[in-house]
């Protein structure tokens, strides 16, 4: 393909994409077809001579489409959002274009750069507890009111001079005391494997301190982290990672992990001779987008010095709207916090954002410094590759740019406002028929909701709803009862929707009840 090629078939590019998703709704949401059905559709082996455009675009359509769950359907109701908005493809695009690797900051100063500052944008946006950010010299830090208000009479006769270097002192010392930072990781998994990483280093070192003749090993094999039940199976696959034993602790009646549940744990586990090194909360879990407490997780963790993660990667980007800060009480006691602005802010996958409050913790747990990678500003800039697995990384920071600026903070937090206004309509409709039970509070746009009865039923409801192919759902089970869960999903959905999708529902309900009642009689 040369340039002249490229600039047209990019165009038609355009197009297509433009295309699919306006008719989108066109099409089945799930596909209908068999694990294996694409290898009788292509060639056993690559082609030798190059292929025609046309042919390969005929083959998009014939093979793979056929084979596309179409997660910006109307009806797509499944898991969380997958964000999509044109200014984070055209982002993306870019990004592609110029084929950079940004691993440091000298491997392209602009992409490290620019990460930083949207980790900072995103960061305010969401109103992000100070320690997560870089020092301003305009904030009105808490801590500085108070050594402000220490002072004694004897400072009125310091001069000028004096004065102002002190101030500067005081700034410099608070820059200096201020290591928080974030950084674009591929997913919240990641995040969460790289928080666990950096506490287990944290507490292997703290360990060796007390204990010099103890080998890492023997450490190791007594960590433990603590999660709730309802915590995203990422948390437990981090610690098959890590090799660490993950608890996974049961939660009240409103699905959230609490205080006296974890401290129970704990003290029973260091009665063991275990220790304790991390908790892993939930704001807005997977299975019904409950909330831990983060206020009693984080005293404890902060008496045991636990690392306390919290990850918020549906929920956080609600944080953007004020209404919905009451959910992240508690995040000031947090180490870390992960959300991904590409389940619920419009940004293409991936892209999810993680902030520490202790930037050398993390750097400790992943460096290493090669030669070929080092270079001469090493000391006052940001190297990405130092906080987190990957070496090579993409520039994923355009489209978090692209689309912040596009649509503005207003735009985006219209469209989670209409999220969560479009899940309480269906939340109405649902509570309008009284087969159904309403499972859990419906805060943000996820509606968790069952057929009354046993959990056979609303499972065969579900079933039956998947393989009409008309609307796609999951299920999830808490407490024992299973639930199908309704989340809002597509970027421009509406009230008709919600509608539509009750409808479809009550359909299947009818005939999945219709049919249960037969077998009974
Ligand atoms: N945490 C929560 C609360 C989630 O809902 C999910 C996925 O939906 C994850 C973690 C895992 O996300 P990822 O696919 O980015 O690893």
């Amino acid at each position: 393909m040369d340039d002249e090629e490229f600039r047209r078939r990019g165009k038609e590019m355009i197009d297509y994409i433009a295309d699919y998703l306006l008719h989108i709704s066109d099409r089945r949401v799930t596909p209908e077809v068999e694990p294996g059905y694409l290898r009788p559709m292509l060639p056993k082996n690559a082609p030798e001579k190059s292929e025609k455009w046309e042919n390969i675009m005929q083959d998009v359509e014939q093979a793979i489409m056929p084979g596309i769950t179409h997660w910006q359907h109307p009806r797509f109701h499944a898991y969380f959002p997958a964000g999509n908005s044109y200014p984070s493809i055209l982002g993306e695009m870019l990004s592609s274009g110029l084929g950079i690797v940004g691993f440091s900051w000298a491997a392209s100063p602009a992409c490290t750069e620019l990460e930083t500052i949207m980790l900072d944008w995103i960061g305010r946006m969401i109103d992000l507890p100070v320690a997560f950010l870089p020092f301003d010299p305009n904030h009105d830090y808490e801590e500085s009111d108070n050594e402000s208000s220490s002072q004694t009479d004897e400072d009125d006769d310091i001069n000028e001079d004096h004065l102002l270097n002190s101030v500067k002192n005081d700034d410099e010392q608070k820059q200096a005391e201020h290591i928080g930072g974030g950084v674009i990781l591929g997913s919240a998994s990641e995040c969460i494997l790289v928080a666990m990483l950096a506490a287990r280093t944290k507490k292997i070192t703290s360990k060796r301190l007390t204990d010099p003749l103890i080998e890492d090993g023997q450490i190791l094999a007594r960590l433990v982290c603590y999660t709730s039940k309802l915590a995203h199976s990422c948390v437990e696959k981090a610690g098959l990672i890590a090799m660490v034993r993950v608890r996974q602790l049961a939660v009240d009646e409103h699905f959230s992990l609490r205080g006296k549940t974890l401290e129970e744990c704990i003290r029973a586990d260091k009665e063991k001779g275990l220790i304790p090194f991390l908790v892993s909360g939930t704001l807005g879990t997977t299975s019904c987008c409950s909330y831990d407490n983060l206020k009693e997780i984080g005293e404890i963790c902060q008496r045991e010095q636990l690392w306390f993660h919290v990850d918020g990667a549906y929920a956080g980007s609600a944080f953007i709207c004020e209404e919905f800060r009451y959910i992240m009480k508690g995040l000031e006691y947090a180490d870390s916090f992960n959300t991904n602005p590409n389940k619920w802010l419009l940004m293409n996958f991936d892209c999810s954002c993680f902030w520490v409050r202790d930037k050398f913790a993390l750097i400790n747990a992943m460096s290493v410094d090669p030669l070929y990678l080092q270079h001469k500003h090493a000391q006052q800039a940001v190297d990405y590759r130092h906080w987190g697995v990957a070496l090579s990384r993409r520039f994923r920071s355009l489209k978090l740019w692209f689309t912040i600026r596009s649509y503005g903070i207003e735009g985006l937090r219209h469209y989670i406002r209409e999220h969560c206004r479009l899940a309480k309509v269906f939340e109405l409709l649902i509570s309008t028929d009284c087969r159904f039970d309403i499972i859990g509070d419906v805060t943000l746009g996820l509606v968790c909701f069952r057929l009354k009865g046993s959990n056979k039923l609303s499972q065969k409801l579900l079933l039956s709803l998947n393989d009409s192919g008309r609307i796609h759902m999951v299920p999830s089970m808490v407490n024992d009862l299973y639930i199908i869960r309704f989340a809002v999903c597509a970027k421009h959905a509406t009230d008709d929707d919600m509608h539509v999708a009750f409808h479809i529902i009550q359909e299947h309900a009818d005939s999945v009840i219709a049919e249960h009642r037969a077998q009974r009689n």
